[in-house]
């Protein structure tokens, strides 16, 4: 655990600010040197500012418990004390964009969870087993803005990586998908803490969550595109058609999704063939045994009743996918239950994936 490099939370009070705090406590890479959120925290100890809040196991990580809280608006207080930061904060998004880009001016590589600058076409929006090869455009990134050693990465929103992996895998076999409707069932961890007020989940289903029918929608297509000049050209397929739901559940989204293959590119796979991509799918992050990768990115499971957030969010440490129900469809060609744990791979351990990638392909210098 020596020469760990010392890296900061913004909006380390948050839901997925406590994630990294806690997934940062033991990583054998990355050392939690700094943590900053709203003036609200700003001042106290960690631990006093996330008093009768801190929601991951019974008490906060020692390598939290010595830090005091600094304001996330004020990117020079972090010069020197950290080599990046990881950003989770939840604020409006033009103060957002701001802010994360002050850091990066400041020479402090910004790995973002917000959605802010998801859509800026020279920021590329990473998941590693998917498009490790969009960290090319960071070079652009800094030139065009005069950045010396900052740059900004985002990761998507979490309700598509419950099928952004199954449906890359099946492209990247060759099988890639025409048209998908997709219907999220989203845990309540999803919107923050404290979130959805219990009234009006408990006993309920939401059947709308702000924004996040269009991030499901069009984010794939960001992913799966390519990078042309100084941006990131969109895929001009699959088109996507996204339903998404709030459910009583603490963690994990689950995605029921019935997909076309364009039969154009080819011939349609079996069920079997789908099964077989699924399962021996690996990656980047497999081959570079990063830290926070599962061995198996796509796990499928048989029983006609899984995937269930309860049964199924923990596996592969929660970075894993799991798929079942597998089966024609009478509309389109198949269709098929993935699952996520939305603050884990969807946020925060997703996160820091994306900055194990970016360490070992040297992005980052020490202080
Ligand atoms: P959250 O629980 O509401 O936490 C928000 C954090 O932002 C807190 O640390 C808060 O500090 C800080 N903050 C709020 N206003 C601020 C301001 N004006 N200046 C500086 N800091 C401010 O939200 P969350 O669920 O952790 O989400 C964090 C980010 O990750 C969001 O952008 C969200 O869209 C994204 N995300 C979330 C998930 C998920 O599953 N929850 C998944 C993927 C992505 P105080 O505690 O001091 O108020």
């Amino acid at each position: 655990m020596a020469n760990r490099i010392p890296v900061g939370i913004l909006g380390a009070t948050g839901m997925v600010g406590q994630r990294y705090i806690s997934h940062l406590a033991d990583h054998p890479w990355f050392e939690l040197a700094y943590v900053a959120a709203s003036p609200r925290s700003a001042g106290k100890p960690y631990a006093e500012a996330v008093e009768n809040r801190w929601l991951i196991g019974p008490d906060v990580p020692a390598a939290a418990t010595r830090l005091t809280v600094s304001d996330a608006n004020d990117a020079k207080a972090a010069a020197g004390k950290c080599a990046f930061v990881f950003s989770a904060l939840e604020m409006d998004k033009a103060l957002l964009q701001a802010l994360e880009e002050s850091y990066a001016a400041a020479g402090i590589p910004v790995v973002s969870n917000a959605s802010a600058h998801r859509w800026t076409p020279d920021v590329p929006v990473l998941i590693p087993e998917i498009n490790p090869g969009h960290l090319a455009i960071i070079e652009a990134q800094r030139r065009k803005r005069g950045w010396g050693k900052g740059f900004i990465v985002a990761k998507p929103n979490c309700s598509i990586q419950s099928y952004m992996m199954p449906l890359f895998a099946l492209t990247q076999a060759g099988f890639p998908a025409k048209r998908m409707i997709v219907t999220t069932l989203q845990a309540v961890t999803g919107a923050g803490y404290p979130g959805v007020p219990s009234f009006d989940i408990t006993d309920n289903v939401v059947p709308y969550i702000g924004g996040e029918e269009e991030k499901t929608e069009k984010e794939a297509l960001k992913i799966l595109g390519s990078v042309e000049g100084g941006a990131i050209r969109n895929a001009p397929a699959p088109l996507i058609a996204a339903h998404c739901n709030r459910v009583p559940v603490i963690d994990g989204h689950v995605a029921c999704v019935s997909l076309e293959f364009d039969a154009a590119e080819g011939a349609k796979p079996s069920l079997a063939q789908i099964e077989s991509v699924w399962t021996r799918f690996r990656a980047l992050p497999q081959e570079l045994r990063l830290p926070s990768a599962p061995d198996a990115p796509i796990v499928v499971r048989h029983e006609p009743n899984r995937p269930q957030p309860r049964r199924d969010r923990e596996t592969g440490k929660g970075m894993t996918v799991v798929v079942g129900r597998l089966r024609e469809c009478p509309v389109f060609d198949i269709r098929f239950v993935g699952l996520s744990h939305n603050t884990k791979r969807g946020a925060a351990l997703g996160g820091v994936l994306n900055a194990e990638l970016l360490k070992a392909q040297g992005f980052f210098d020490r202080l």
